[in-house]
Formats: C-alpha cells, structure tokens, sequence
C-alpha cells in the first residue's frame, strides 16, 4: 500500500477532507475498526504528541491514529465502506491548541538551545499535559528569563516557516533534530529563533500562540523537566489560580501579597497550641500513671488523642513501676492504637497471642510492640490478666 498523503503537512488549517476508503479491517476487541483511507487531516501520534480526534461521515468517531511505515491508520467506532468516498473532520479546536503548544515548544527549545546548548530530549504533547525535557540543568532565573524572552518572541508576531530544502541546501543550513528522520526533511523555521526538523502542525505566526506560561520546572535525568502552558491553556490557568487566591484573601481577610506571611503565621500559632495541648496531655497522663496502685501487675491507661511520643513516654514509666505488661491506648487520627511495654514478660509473644485472639495489628520486640487494637483499656487488661496468670 501506497504511504497516506497527509494534508497536515501542507496545511495544518484545513479541518475538513473528503478521502477514499482503501481499508476498513475489524480489530481483534471486535469493537473497533482501523480504516486507511488515500489521505487525511488526521495528525497520527508521533513524536510525543496525541494524535487528532474527529469524525468520518457523521456517525464515525476517530478514537486514535497511528502510522507506520507511512500508512495512516484510524482507529473508529464503527466501520466504513471500503471504496466509498467519505468526508472527514478534525476536531480543530482541540488541534489549534495542540498547534499553539507545538509552536511554543520550538521557540522555548530554540532559545534554551541558543543560549546553553543544551538539547529537548523529551516532549510530551496530550490533553492534560505538555512536558520538555531538557539534557542540562536550568536554574529557576534561567527558565523564567527565557520564559520572557519566548513571550516577546510570541508578541513580535514573527512568521512560522515550512520547507522541504533538497541535501545540498540542507547541508548549509544548521538545525535542530529530535532524531533521524527517513526520506525529505520537512523543516521548521522561526527567523533569528529557531530551525527544527519536524513533522507536525504548527501555527502561521507565533501571535496566535498567545502567551506561554511556565508552570513547572524540576530537575529530571541530570537535566531539567519543564511543564509548559499556552494560549487558553495558560490563560484558563491563570483565571483558576487568580480565583483561589482571591478566595482565599477573602478568607483570611488580607490582600493576595499577604497570603503567604499569614498562612505561615496561622501554622505557627497552630503548632505552638498543638505543642501547648501535647505538654497539658503529657501532664495529666502522668498524674493518671502515678495514681495507679503500686500491687496492680498488668496497667492499661487510655489516654485518648496524644502523640505517639508521649504514649510510649508514659508506657515506659508505667513499666519501671509495674511487673507485668504497661501500656497506653491512643487515638492517632481515626485509629485507635496501642503501646505495649514491659520488663519482664517477652512482649513478641504477646503480640502473636493478641494477634491471635484481638486481631491486633501489630509487631515490635520483647521490650516494645505497637499498633492497632480494637478492645478498650479494661478489656485489654483482663485479657493480659489472663495470658500472664
Ligand atoms: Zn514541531
């Protein structure tokens, strides 16, 4: 079979074809079909970027496109005749957002590479998200001045170039390349920014990108990581961001500059009244240890929400003052839990008895086991009563 003329490379406007049907074969979930048709608007997946969606005819959604060996392959909810004419659509907003972020990576990707040298050794284009991986480390000031020069690149409206130069042309010019590719060169060319070899479609001007917004930047690879935003992507970003922030300055009565000193603050006074609640819990644990008869052999206190510190503390003091197994019960968010100490009786045993016979969840060694039980203080008691009677 002859390669698909894709229209794309031509024309990355055109949303609408009419294409003859050269192939309709069922796929093995006997629920889809892949149809090949003489040409298409469909952009395959390739390159780190989701293919097109759209419709063949009216009641034919395109679910996935790929291409191999040149042959463009539609992945369809329902078949089409093989032989008929039929007429496609792409789904061209969704392609003029993908188009806007494509362009935006070249310029992004042509500055970094001009000013560090440093290659896109990863691109990821899909509806949720838009990733470039970078083989060098950017500092944070380096990816937003480049962020900001990218941005006046986009504002200078500059012309978005499409060549297919023959092997002598190409060996004068220098350009950038993600990889090997077979066959023509298709060129991309942003004047006094960027030459890229590639294949897919990318907007006439670099206005229409409307803005890029870095969103992320992280360190990955030994290189740098970046998500990116344009268009209404970044703007519909901006909007939600601009709307929790002002929800949140109304909140907390202050402005959205003072959000960041105020939140700290709130942390810090919750801490300190945690530290403050903690130190009061701690007290009146102790006060409950000491009041234990000294003749009592097996202690269980229950101390409700504590930490797990103060638990163990007070586990550890009732077992110096007591022969048999000491221990607090504790509230750690939802769970209640469980701090077993004792001197003289070996407590993994013990665990694999209550394991047995509780369902305690737990472990630890003969000094010290923890973790979660379902029986109340009294009940444990008794039941420790018992195993060391
Ligand atoms: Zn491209």
């Amino acid at each position: 079979m002859e390669p698909t003329f894709a229209l794309y490379d031509q024309n990355a406007y055109q949303d609408c074809f009419s294409a003859k049907v050269l192939s309709c074969v069922q796929d093995t979930d006997n629920e889809h079909f892949h149809v090949i048709l003489d040409q298409t608007c469909f952009f395959p997946e390739q390159g780190g970027q989701s293919a097109d969606t759209g419709r063949i005819s009216d009641d034919v959604n395109v679910l996935d496109v790929q291409i191999k060996n040149g042959i463009i392959d539609h992945l369809t909810d329902n078949p089409l005749e093989v032989g008929s004419v039929v007429s496609g659509k792409i789904d061209f907003t969704r392609r003029f957002d993908f188009m806007q972020h494509h362009t935006g990576e070249h310029i992004f990707s042509g500055l970094v590479y001009k000013k560090y040298g440093f290659h896109n050794v990863g691109f990821h284009l899909s509806d949720r998200t838009v990733s470039m991986d970078y083989n060098g480390f950017l500092s944070m000031d380096q990816v937003r001045a480049i962020e900001w020069e990218a941005n006046q690149v986009i504002w200078k409206n500059l012309p978005v170039e499409i060549s297919w130069p023959d092997k002598e042309e190409l060996d004068q010019i220098s350009y950038r390349s993600k990889k090997e590719i077979n066959g023509k060169l298709r060129l991309v060319t942003i004047p006094g920014v960027d030459v890229c070899a590639c294949c897919a479609p990318h907007v006439k001007r670099t206005g229409e990108i409307g803005q890029l917004m870095v969103v992320s930047a992280s360190r990955y690879k030994g290189g740098t990581r970046l998500h990116i935003l344009c268009g209404g992507r970044a703007l519909k970003a901006a909007r939600q961001d601009s709307d929790f922030l002002s929800e949140a300055s109304q909140l907390l009565s202050c402005s959205k500059e003072n959000l960041a000193p105020q939140i700290k603050a709130m942390m810090d006074r919750e801490n300190e009244l945690v530290r403050m609640m903690e130190e009061s819990k701690a007290a009146e644990l102790k006060k409950l240890v000491d009041g234990v008869p000294l003749e009592k052999k097996n202690v269980i206190l229950s101390a409700g929400h504590i930490n797990e510190k103060t638990a163990s503390e007070a586990a550890d003091r009732l077992s110096q003052l007591h022969r048999g197994v000491c221990g607090v019960l504790f509230a750690d968010s939802m769970k209640q839990r469980v701090v077993l100490v004792s001197r003289m009786i070996p407590l993994r045993a013990v665990a694999q008895a209550l394991r047995q016979s509780t369902g305690f969840k737990g472990g630890g060694d003969d000094g010290c086991i923890r973790g979660m039980i379902d029986l109340d203080a009294e009940q444990l008691e008794k039941w420790l009563d018992q195993y060391t009677a």
